[in-house]
């Protein structure tokens, strides 16, 4: 099977889970979006309000933060591929549960085997703390990690992780959005040693 055909089944089994009870309340589910080709691949959370919508991630206000921090290194969406953690909506968009992450990242697992990027930007605490789990790294909070790179090897080769504040809190904190800009730097740099 292609990548195409091995994304397209992922997206026709989350379309017919029902592993946990976020099927029930959501509208669309949000696979994911972008290159399959790519060497990065961005992790958020899960779906907001308008991305449960769309059935696509980052379409908010979150998203547009995303856009720009994407247009300061010079990449657009296409150039990256855009994840969840969780691929349907919590309703209220609470926190995601130990529960639903621990039955939902099966699909998000099958993502990383698929593309097999290069570099790991997971967004927020709960997609930077799965990540280092994932890949048996020690994790520490996002204030003491964000930004920093974490170089390992893994089944498919040589991979950078790079921990992120999540772009959300940027639309209520504008030093957050200062701070990204400043880390994303640091992913500029991680393409150009690729
Ligand atoms: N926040 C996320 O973590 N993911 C989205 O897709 C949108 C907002
Ligand atoms: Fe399935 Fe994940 Fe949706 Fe839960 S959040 S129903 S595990 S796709």
């Amino acid at each position: 099977m292609s990548k195409e055909d091995d994304m397209k089944h992922i997206s026709s089994l989350v379309e017919n889970c029902r592993k946990c009870s976020l099927w029930k309340t959501r509208k669309k589910p949000v696979v994911g979006e972008g290159s399959i080709d790519t060497d990065i691949l961005f992790v958020g959370e899960a779906p907001g309000y308008n991305e449960d919508l769309q059935g696509r991630p980052f379409v908010g206000k979150a998203g547009k933060i995303l856009d720009e921090l994407l247009e300061s290194i010079g990449l657009k969406r296409n150039d990256v591929y855009v994840a969840n953690l969780l691929k349907c909506r919590p309703s209220d968009n609470r926190n995601p549960l130990k529960t639903e992450i621990d039955v939902c990242t099966e699909y998000l697992e099958k993502q990383i085997e698929i593309i097999q990027p290069k570099i790991i930007v997971p967004l927020g605490n709960f997609a930077s703390s799965y990540i280092f789990e994932k890949f048996g790294l020690k994790y520490d909070k996002i204030s003491n990690i964000h930004g920093k790179i974490f170089q390992i090897n893994t089944v498919f080769g040589r991979l950078k992780i790079i921990p992120l504040y999540h772009p959300a809190v940027a639309t209520y904190n504008p030093e957050t959005k200062n701070i990204l800009l400043e880390d994303f730097k640091a992913i500029k740099n991680a393409i150009e040693e690729v």
